[in-house]
C-alpha cells in the first residue's frame, strides 16, 4: 500500500503542469476488505479501486482524476460480474453498520488534524465538564460489554474502580490480540489510534486515574508506532498530559510492548507483564479493579471497547443501546476469514445472524461448496455447525451453545475440513501457549493433544471420546485462568456437533 501511495504521489507530481490535477494523496488505515488491497478511493467521485499496483498509478491519475474515466479491471465485481463504483454498492460493505470503524479507512491515522476535523476529542472535552458519576452513568446506560471476550459490563467495572479511594489508580488498554485469524484490534489501533486514546482518557477521568498504559502485541509494529505518535501529538496539543483539555485532570499515557505469549492477553498476566514480571496469571479472588497494577485499583479495557466510548459520551448511552440486542448492545467487529469468498474486517450490529455474516457479507463458501462449520472466538471458542447458521450472534447466544464470541475471530470451514484436525490444531496451539502454572490446564492440554493425535493418526481407541470430554470438563472447572477454563471448547463443541467424525476416525483407523 505504501508503494502504491508513493507511486500515486509521483504520478500526481508528473502531471503538475495540468491545472486539473490538484490531488492530495492521503494514506489511511485498512478499509477492511483486506484480501482485495491495496485499495484506492478517489474522492469526491467516491470511486474505489482494488488490488492496485504501483504501475497502475499513471493510468489512475490520467483516466480517473483527469479524464473522469473508470478503469473496469480495478473495480470490484459483484456476484453477477457487474463492476461496482463505490464502497456502498459493494456487497462486502453494503450490509455492514460502522460505528467503531466509521473513520478507519477515511482518516490519516498519523494526522491528529484529521481526527479533530471529524469531531475527535469532543467527547473528551465533554467528559471533563461532567462529573465522574455522570460519565459512568452514560457508560452504564449504554450497556456496553467488554469486547475482549469475557463480555463484562464496562460501566460496572468503572463504577467499582471509582469506589475504591486508594490512589494512584491506573487505566490500561488490552491490545494483546493473540487469536489466530483475528486482526480487529490491530486495524483499529492502526487505522484510528486517537479514538482508543480518547476512550482511555475518558476512562481515566471517570475512575480518577492519572496514568494509563497501552499493552500492545509485540508483533504489531505499525500499531505501536501509530499509538506512540498519536500520544505525542495529543500531548503537544494539550489534549492529554499535565492538563487534560485545560481541566484540572492530568493524564500520562505510555506504551508497553506485549511479552510475546498468548496468555499475556489474560488480565492478570497482562498486568504482571506491564510491571516487568513474567506474564503469568494469578488467581482472581481479588479483582484487578481493586488491586491490579502495583496492587492499585486498575481498569483494563479492550481496544474495541475503548473505541466505542467517545460515541457513547457524545451521543448518550441510551442512543448507543438502541443498536444491538437487549443483552449485547452496540456493534461488533469481526475478522471474517477462512473458506468464504469475501474475507476481511466487518462490523455489524450485535444480534446479526451467522448466515447474514457468512453469506450476505462473506458471499458464501468458495467454489459454492457446502458450509461445514464456523469457529468463533479464537482458540477458546467453539465450532458452530450448519444447523445453527440462523443463530443471532451476541455474547449470550453463542455461550449457550458452548462456543463464545470472544474478541471476534470467525473462521469459516467447508465440507473438506476435518473437525478432529481442527480440534487438534487449537489444542496444539493452546498446549504451546499454556503458561504451565496450574496442573489441569498444563497436563489436561497435553493429554488431550496426545489423544487427538492418536485419533487423527489412526491409533484411536474405544473410550477416547468420553475421556476427552472428562478431561475437558475437569479443565473447565479446575483451571486457574480463563485460558485453561475455555481451552477445551474447540474439543467439546466438535465432539458435541461432529461426534460422527470422531467415531469414523476411531472405527476406520485413519
Ligand atoms: Fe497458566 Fe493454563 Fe493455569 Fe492459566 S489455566 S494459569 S494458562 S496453566
Amino acid at each position: 500500500s505504501m508503494k502504491v501511495a508513493e507511486a500515486l504521489n509521483q504520478a500526481v507530481k508528473s502531471h503538475n503542469g495540468n491545472a486539473k490535477v490538484i490531488a492530495d494523496i492521503k494514506t489511511t488505515g485498512c478499509h477492511g476488505f483486506c484480501e482485495n488491497g491495496p485499495i484506492v478511493k478517489i474522492l469526491p467521485d467516491n470511486l474505489v479501486y482494488y488490488k492496485v499496483k504501483p504501475e497502475d498509478s499513471d493510468e489512475i491519475v490520467e483516466k480517473s482524476v483527469l479524464g473522469e474515466e473508470e478503469i473496469g479491471r480495478l473495480m470490484y465485481k459483484d456476484d453477477s460480474g457487474r463492476p461496482v463504483r463505490s464502497q456502498e454498492e459493494n456487497p462486502f460493505y453494503a450490509h455492514q453498520y460502522k460505528m467503531v470503524l466509521r473513520d478507519v479507512g477515511e482518516i490519516d491515522p498519523e494526522n491528529i488534524g484529521d481526527y479533530l476535523e471529524r469531531g475527535g476529542y469532543e467527547a473528551l472535552r465533554k467528559a471533563v465538564s461532567m462529573s465522574q458519576d455522570e460519565i459512568i452513568d452514560e457508560v452504564e446506560k449504554s450497556g456496553i460489554r467488554g469486547r475482549g471476550g469475557a463480555g463484562f459490563p464496562a460501566g460496572r467495572k468503572w463504577r467499582t474502580a471509582k469506589r475504591y479511594d486508594n490512589f494512584p489508580k491506573y487505566v490500561a488498554c488490552n491490545g494483546d490480540e493473540g487469536d489466530p485469524g483475528a486482526f480487529m484490534d490491530c486495524s483499529i489501533l492502526e487505522g484510528n489510534p486517537h479514538s482508543v486514546i480518547e476512550g482511555l482518557a475518558i476512562a481515566a477521568i471517570a475512575v480518577g486515574a492519572k496514568e494509563g498504559f497501552f499493552y500492545i502485541r509485540d508483533e504489531y509494529d505499525l500499531a505501536v508506532k501509530r499509538i506512540k505518535k498519536a500520544i505525542q501529538d495529543a500531548e503537544e496539543r494539550g489534549i492529554i498530559g499535565a492538563s487534560v483539555m485545560g481541566s484540572e485532570y492530568s493524564l500520562k499515557l505510555s506504551v508497553v510492548r506485549g511479552g510475546g505469549a498468548f496468555v499475556c492477553g489474560e488480565s492478570t498476566a497482562l498486568m504482571a507483564s506491564i510491571e516487568g514480571r513474567v506474564g503469568e496469571p494469578r488467581a482472581k479472588y481479588i479483582r484487578s479493579v481493586q488491586r491490579g497494577l502495583w496492587n492499585q485499583p486498575t481498569v483494563l479495557n479492550n481496544v474495541e471497547t475503548l473505541a466505542n466510548i467517545p460515541k457513547i459520551i457524545l451521543e448518550g448511552g441510551e442512543k448507543f443501546a438502541m443498536t444491538g440486542t437487549k443483552g449485547s448492545t452496540g456493534t461488533k467487529v469481526f475478522s471474517l476469514v477462512g473458506k468464504v469468498k469475501r474475507t476481511g474486517l466487518v462490523e455489524v450490529p450485535m444480534g446479526t445472524t451467522l448466515r447474514h455474516l457468512i453469506y450476505d457479507i462473506g458471499g458464501g463458501i468458495i467454489g459454492n461448496r457446502p458450509f461445514k462449520a464456523v469457529q468463533t472466538g479464537g482458540p477458546s471458542g467453539g465450532c458452530i455447525p450448519e444447523s445453527m447458521l440462523d443463530l443471532e450472534v451476541d455474547f449470550d447466544s453463542l455461550a449457550s451453545y458452548g462456543a463464545m464470541m470472544g474478541s471476534g475471530g470467525m473462521i469459516v470451514m467447508d465440507d473438506r475440513s476435518c473437525m478432529v484436525e481442527v480440534a487438534r490444531y487449537y489444542t496444539n496451539f493452546l498446549c504451546e501457549e499454556s503458561c504451565g502454572k496450574c496442573t489441569p490446564c498444563r497436563e489436561g492440554l497435553r493429554r488431550m493433544l496426545e489423544i487427538l493425535t492418536d485419533i487423527c493418526e489412526g491409533r484411536g481407541r474405544e473410550g477416547d471420546i468420553e475421556l476427552l470430554e472428562r478431561l475437558g470438563h475437569t479443565m473447565q472447572e479446575a483451571s486457574l485462568c480463563s485460558l485453561g477454563k475455555t481451552a477445551a471448547n474447540p474439543v467439546l463443541t466438535t465432539i458435541q456437533y461432529f461426534w460422527e467424525e470422531y467415531e469414523a476416525h476411531i472405527r476406520e483407523k485413519r
